[in-house]
């Protein structure tokens, strides 16, 4: 793999200090597709693209994208946490937007040598790790309505702190029951950007109304619980854990993967299936409702303290953190940085 190195490596920002996908480190990988075939993939400086305003990706979307973190443990590894499965979920995507798969073992191999040369990069307090961010889109020069035949993977990395900026504090969030993120047969169950730009209104509206994040229904009935748009959700709900079914158009988020499986392992009670506003109500009401909280790569677990429909609202397990939510924050994240045993084969480390 060619790898050109930057001759002016960028003053890192304060690691303590990160927020979050505010600085891109010094090195990016780029592979373009072209005649029909992936080129060889490249390490280069971190830069700009130069971009013709008759780029495909600005007028029609055929874009995608994935998010992933890579962590140092105690013992100064460097891991992944399951990072074939972003690039299977990619072609998955790839075939939804017609455009070209990517060969899963370059992918990687690009991956790891870039997460290599940026390790001085990949902040290791709690909470902190480099998150990577997989994109690609069409680079057709064209006003026309087709797919593409030319397109640009890449993969930039940049260190994060907590998600959120409270951290671990339980989330307060608004059930949307006008917009729809996305629908059966629609995009929902990829990762493109499209669905992010549909999402943006509900996401300020929540907002306005005090809340932190949208929480979305089915777009037929407006009935039945999907997901929080970055997130995946999960309820307890008396003595089972519970989380909508992939119907299509939810994203089958990879923590929301390993939540099942991790919680199937340790013998809880797991349901995927539908679930009506009505029974989250109802649940909230008679007290079977016991925990609720948000499962994505960014936020890794994030509880819920609040939900509101139209104009109530509804306290969960007293807007504390639950005991499951707890449990799983900590197993998730102990395997994710090396601090727990991975039974599991999901952490890959790059030598
Ligand atoms: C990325 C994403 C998730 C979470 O998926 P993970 O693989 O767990 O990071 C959930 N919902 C949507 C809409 C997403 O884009």
């Amino acid at each position: 793999m060619k790898v050109t190195k930057t001759t002016n490596k960028k003053v890192k920002p304060d690691f303590n200090k990160l927020g979050f996908g505010k600085y891109m480190s010094d090195h990016m990988l780029v592979m373009d597709y072209e005649n029909g075939a992936w080129k060889e993939p490249e390490i280069a400086p971190y830069g700009d693209f130069s971009i013709d305003p008759a780029t495909q990706i600005l007028h029609y979307g055929q874009g995608l994208f994935e998010g992933l973190k890579a962590y140092k443990t105690k013992d100064g590894r460097i891991t992944l946490f399951r990072p074939r499965d972003n690039f299977l979920r990619m072609n998955d995507g790839a075939e939804r937007l017609c455009m070209p798969k990517l060969d899963v073992e370059t992918a990687l191999e690009g991956l790891f040598e870039l997460v290599k040369l940026e390790k001085d990069w990949i902040p290791t307090d709690a909470g902190t790790s480099l998150y990577v961010r997989p994109t690609m889109y069409c680079s057709n020069v064209f006003l026309g309505v087709k797919a593409g035949t030319a397109y640009r993977f890449f993969i930039a990395v940049c260190p994060v702190g907590a998600y959120y900026a409270n951290g671990l504090e339980p989330t307060r969030i608004f059930i949307e029951d006008f917009y729809v993120r996305s629908s059966i047969g629609g995009t929902g169950a990829i990762k493109c950007p499209g669905n992010y730009a549909a999402s943006l209104i509900g996401q300020e509206k929540a907002h306005k109304l005090g809340y932190d994040q949208a929480l979305w229904l089915d777009a037929k009935d407006k009935k039945y619980i999907e997901e929080v748009g970055s997130m995946n959700i999960f309820f307890v709900i008396d003595d089972a854990v519970v989380t909508p079914e992939l119907t299509g158009s939810i994203l089958p988020g990879i923590t929301r993967d390993s939540v099942l499986k991790l919680l199937k392992k340790d013998a809880y009670k797991t349901q995927e299936r539908r679930v009506s506003v009505d029974e989250l109500i109802a649940a909230q009401r008679s007290g079977s409702l016991k925990e609720m909280f948000g499962a994505g790569t960014a936020a890794v677990i994030s509880p819920v303290g609040e939900f509101a429909y139209k104009d109530e609202t509804f306290s969960v397990g007293g807007g504390k953190m639950g005991k499951i939510t707890s449990y799983l924050y900590d197993k998730l994240t102990g395997i994710q940085t090396g601090r727990l045993p991975d039974e599991f084969g999901w952490v890959v480390e790059v030598k």
